[in-house]
C-alpha cells in the first residue's frame, strides 16, 4: 500500500509544527473558557487542499491509497448506511475537502488532532472526522515529542509494554516533586504481603512484622468463584509457596508485573486478609487506607471482570495510515501514523467491570500512583499527571482531578503539622465552615470535593451492604 499523489504531498510535520508555532491568541478565542492563555494552542489558519469531493476518497481508497482509505473508512462508518454511492455523496455531502488540525490545550489534551474538513457550497464547513498522529516509542521525531501520540503495543504482556510502566514509575520517583511524600517515605509493609519470588522461587505469604520495604497493591474484581484465598485450609501452602502457574490469572499477572518492576512484595486482599476470620477481616479492612496510600504503585486490573480473567490483553488496532515525517533536524524521514481520534478514548475504562465496584473508588484515589490496564491501553495516574500509553499527558488541575487533591491532603497530614478535625465533626460544621485550615495549603474547599466523591461513590455498586462503611471509611478519614 502507498499513497495517492494528493496524499503524498500532504506534509503532516508542517501542519503540526505550524500549529505549535502559533501564538496562543492567534484566533482571538482565548478568553472564552481558557484560564491560562499560555496553555492554549490555536489551530493553524491554513488547510491542506485535498480532493474536491468525497467520492474521490472512495476511488483512491479502492486503488490502494492508505490515507484515503483511512479517511473513507472512518467517515463512512459514521453514516451507518450500507450502499453509499457517488450520487448519494454528491447530493448530501458536496464540497471541497481539506486536511487541517484542531486547536488544543497543552495541559488537558496534549496534542492536536489532524482533521478532515469539508467546505460546503454555502461557505460553511464541517469536520468529517479527526485523527491522532503518532510515532513508535523508540523513534519519535525530536520536533514531534509533544505533538505526536505514541503507538500502543499489541500485547500488554510484552516486555516493551512493561517497560512503559517502568519508565512512568522511574520518572515519577525521580522527577515529580509533587509525588514524593513531604517527609521520608517510611511506610512499614502491611500486616501480610506476598513475596513475589522470582523464576527460581515461588510466591509465598509472609507476615511482615513492620519491615520497611516498598510494595505494590492490587485493585481488582473478585468475581467468579475463586477458592484461591487465604484461610485455615490454605495457610500452610501459601506460607510455603505456591507455583505461579497455579495462581488465578488476574493474581498471576499482578505478580508478573510486580516482578518486572523489581519490587519484591505485593498486597492482594484475598491472600493477605484471612477470609474465614471476621476478626482478621475487620482489623485488616480498617487498614486499607494505609495499604493503598502507602504502596509505591497500585496495579488496577480495570478490564478484568473476575479473578480468572487475567490483567493482560491483546489490543485490537483499527485502521492506520503511514505518513512520512520529514525531520528537519537530521534530514531523515521518520514514519508517523494516523489513527482515528476516538480509538483510544477509553470510555471503556470508566465503564469497565472494575469501575462498577464500590471499593475501587477509594483504592484508586487513595493510591499515590495507579497504573490501570484497560482494554485498549494502559493509563498512568499520579498527583502530577495522567499519562496514557497512547502518549496523551493530562496535567493535574485541582478542579478536575480528585487524585491530586486527596494526595495533597494525605501529604499534608503525613507531616503531622496539623490534625484536621474528624470527618463527622466537619460534616456538622458544613454550613458555617469556620475552620478553613486547608486554605493555607492552597487547596480547594474539601467539603465541595467530598460531595463529588460521595456522588461518584453512590454510582458504584457494592457487593454486600455491609461493605459500605469500610469502603468509604478510608476516604472519610482523609477529610
Ligand atoms: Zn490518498
Ligand atoms: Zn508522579
Amino acid at each position: 500500500m502507498g499513497l495517492c499523489k494528493q496524499c503524498e504531498e500532504f506534509d503532516v510535520r508542517q501542519l503540526l509544527c505550524g500549529s505549535a508555532a502559533q501564538e496562543p491568541d492567534a484566533t482571538g478565542n482565548t478568553d472564552r473558557n481558557f484560564v491560562d492563555t499560555k496553555d492554549y494552542r490555536a489551530a493553524v489558519p491554513y488547510f491542506y487542499k485535498h480532493y474536491d469531493k468525497i467520492n474521490a476518497l472512495k476511488i483512491f481508497a479502492d486503488q490502494g491509497c492508505e490515507l484515503c482509505h483511512l479517511f473513507w473508512c472512518t467517515w463512512a462508518k459514521t453514516l451507518k448506511k450500507d450502499d453509499i454511492n457517488e450520487e448519494f455523496l454528491d447530493k448530501y455531502f458536496p464540497g471541497q475537502l481539506f486536511i487541517g488540525c484542531s486547536s488544543w490545550k497543552t495541559s488537558r489534551q496534549g496534542f492536536p488532532y489532524v482533521t478532515l474538513t469539508q467546505q460546503t457550497p454555502t461557505g460553511g464547513s464541517r469536520t468529517l472526522c479527526s485523527f491522532e498522529a503518532f510515532a513508535n516509542r523508540d523513534d519519535v521525531p525530536t520536533e514531534g515529542e509533544s505533538l505526536l501520540g505514541r503507538a500502543v503495543y499489541p500485547d500488554s504482556a510484552s516486555k516493551a509494554c512493561m517497560s512503559v510502566v517502568e519508565e512512568w514509575l522511574r520518572i515519577c520517583l525521580r522527577e515529580h516533586k509533587e509525588c514524593s511524600p513531604l517527609c521520608k517515605p517510611a511506610s512499614p509493609l502491611p500486616t501480610r504481603v506476598i513475596n513475589v519470588g522470582d523464576k527460581d522461587s515461588d510466591p509465598r505469604l509472609l507476615t511482615s512484622n513492620g519491615k520497611i520495604e516498598p510494595w505494590i497493591a492490587l485493585s481488582y474484581c473478585w468475581g467468579g468463584d475463586s477458592q484461591f484465598v487465604f484461610n485455615d485450609k490454605t495457610m500452610d501452602n501459601l506460607q510455603k509457596g505456591i507455583p505461579l502457574n497455579s495462581f488465578p490469572a488476574t493474581l498471576r499477572d499482578a505478580v508478573i508485573i510486580t516482578r518486572s518492576l523489581g519490587i519484591r512484595y505485593i498486597w492482594i486482599d484475598a491472600l493477605c486478609i484471612k477470609q474465614d476470620s471476621a476478626e482478621d477481616w475487620a482489623r485488616e479492612a480498617a487498614k486499607m487506607r494505609e495499604v493503598y496510600s502507602g504502596a509505591v504503585l497500585t496495579v488496577v486490573a480495570a478490564n478484568s471482570p473476575s479473578t480468572n480473567s487475567g490483567i493482560f490483553s491483546q489490543r485490537i488496532s483499527g485502521e492506520r495510515a503511514t505518513l512520512e515525517w520529514r525531520d528537519s533536524m537530521n534530514s531523515r524521514t521518520i514514519p508517523v501514523q494516523l489513527r482515528p481520534g476516538s480509538e483510544l478514548w477509553d470510555h471503556a475504562l470508566s465503564r469497565s467491570p472494575l469501575m462498577s465496584r464500590g471499593w475501587t473508588l477509594q483504592e484508586g484515589l487513595l493510591s499515590l500512583r495507579t497504573v490501570s490496564y484497560g482494554a485498549q491501553q494502559m493509563i498512568w495516574e499520579c498527583p502530577c499527571y495522567q499519562a496514557d500509553e497512547g502518549g496523551r499527558i493530562t496535567k493535574a488541575t485541582e478542579d478536575y482531578r480528585p487524585k491530586a487533591f486527596i494526595q495533597n491532603l494525605i501529604r499534608i497530614q503525613k507531616t503531622q503539622l496539623m490534625k484536621p478535625p474528624l470527618f463527622l465533626e466537619k460534616l456538622n460544621l458544613r454550613s458555617s465552615k469556620p475552620e478553613k485550615w486547608w486554605k493555607s495549603y492552597a487547596i480547594a474547599d474539601p467539603y465541595d470535593k467530598w460531595n463529588d466523591i460521595a456522588e461518584q461513590f453512590m454510582c458504584r455498586s457494592l457487593t454486600k451492604d455491609f461493605d459500605v462503611l469500610p469502603a468509604l471509611s478510608g476516604l472519610a478519614r482523609v477529610f
